[in-house]
């Protein structure tokens, strides 16, 4: 049996093993897939991994031996899901192994916009201190948490795994999902519909995934609606901000400060205006990388086929 993984190197850039897959059938590992080239290298393919490389409905009429395509991530908006459907072929994705990781980055985010340890760090180490002439200084307002209100728009497994942390921190949180859970519901968690979520938070955290009813979510209609000085964080996906609306928001000083993990493009385009906007940290979409997640996730890709294999499959999200 032939499995192609399309876009290998950002899960293993060599210090995990394939040898999982290995066992399962002959696999060739490709450290990443243009779009030129999907079409070839998966070939007569029956089993394809993908990361980010997109599968669409041409790569399906041109590789009719596909029987599986297993998705390297939790997000699965790269495969067209519902023409895999339609040809019977079953896609599955990794649904739990970056929970914790993500939630952790989503508040080290939003920690950097209250405190910018990175700049004060980087100012020190140039001589600014040293050059002081009081015993402290900072060069941006620093903020506590503790009693402000989180926002999180899509409240599944990250979303309250963030609560917890921000929690802890002593905010309050308002959530707001398509599906409402009784029992999670506290003194400082409560759910809101969208409008109410927007008008009542002083930071919100993304953290539904892409669909078209999610796709824009931030735009300039919804931040008219947010808090003056609101902060916001994206960890999900780029495309669930409309840039050009929140870069004028930034630069206006509607909204304070943004935190991104992912943007509309990866790698960010050099014009994306949130790279020149006022007050916007951006990471390279490192969110899901410590080792110990990529190794979990390596263990439920070959899970996810030892299943399929076994007709017992779990974890497709076409069903
Ligand atoms: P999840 O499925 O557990 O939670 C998503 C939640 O969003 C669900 O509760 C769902 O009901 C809700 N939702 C769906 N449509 C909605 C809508 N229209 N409005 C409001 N809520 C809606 O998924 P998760 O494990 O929490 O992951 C969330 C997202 O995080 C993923 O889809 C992925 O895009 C992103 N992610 C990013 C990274 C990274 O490296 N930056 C890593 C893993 C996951």
């Amino acid at each position: 049996m032939k499995i192609v993984v399309l876009d290998g190197y950002t899960l293993n850039p060599g210090d995990l093993s394939w040898d999982g897959l290995k066992a399962l059938g002959d696999v060739v590992v490709y450290d990443r897939t243009s779009a030129e080239k999907t079409i070839e290298r998966i070939g007569d393919a029956e089993i394809v991994f993908t990361n980010k490389t997109v599968i669409d409905q041409e790569v399906f009429a041109s590789c009719p031996n596909i029987k599986f395509i297993g998705v390297l991530a939790t997000g699965y908006n790269v495969v067209d899901v519902e023409a895999a459907k339609a040809k019977g072929i079953p896609v599955a994705n990794i649904p739990t192994y970056g929970t914790t990781a993500v939630s952790q980055i989503t508040i080290a985010l939003l920690l950097e916009v209250c405190h910018h340890i990175g700049e004060h760090s980087r100012s020190v180490l140039k001589g600014d201190w040293t050059n002081c002439p009081d015993w402290c200084y900072w060069n941006y307002p620093l903020i506590e948490l503790a009693g402000k209100t989180l926002g999180i728009i899509g409240f599944g497994r990250i979303g309250q795994a963030t609560a917890k942390i921000a929690q802890a921190l002593g905010m309050k949180v308002l959530a707001f999902d398509s599906y409402e859970i009784e029992e999670l519901k506290s003194d400082t968690l409560q759910y809101a519909s969208l409008d109410e979520l927007l008008a009542n938070s002083d930071v919100i955290s993304l953290h539904c995934p892409l669909f078209d009813s999610t796709k824009g979510i931030v735009n300039k209609n919804n931040i008219a609606k947010m808090k003056d000085g609101v902060i916001i964080i994206n960890t999900s996906r780029g495309p669930l901000i409309v840039e050009e609306d929140l870069a004028e928001a930034l630069n206006s000083g509607k909204v304070y400060g943004v935190a991104l993990d992912v943007v509309s493009s990866e790698p960010i385009k050099a014009d994306n205006p949130l790279l020149t906007a006022k007050n916007c940290i951006i990471t390279p979409h490192i969110a899901w990388a410590p080792k110990e997640s990529r190794s979990r996730l390596m263990d439920i890709a070959v899970d996810n086929l030892t299943k399929f294999l076994a007709n017992t499959p779990v974890n497709i999200v076409n069903k």
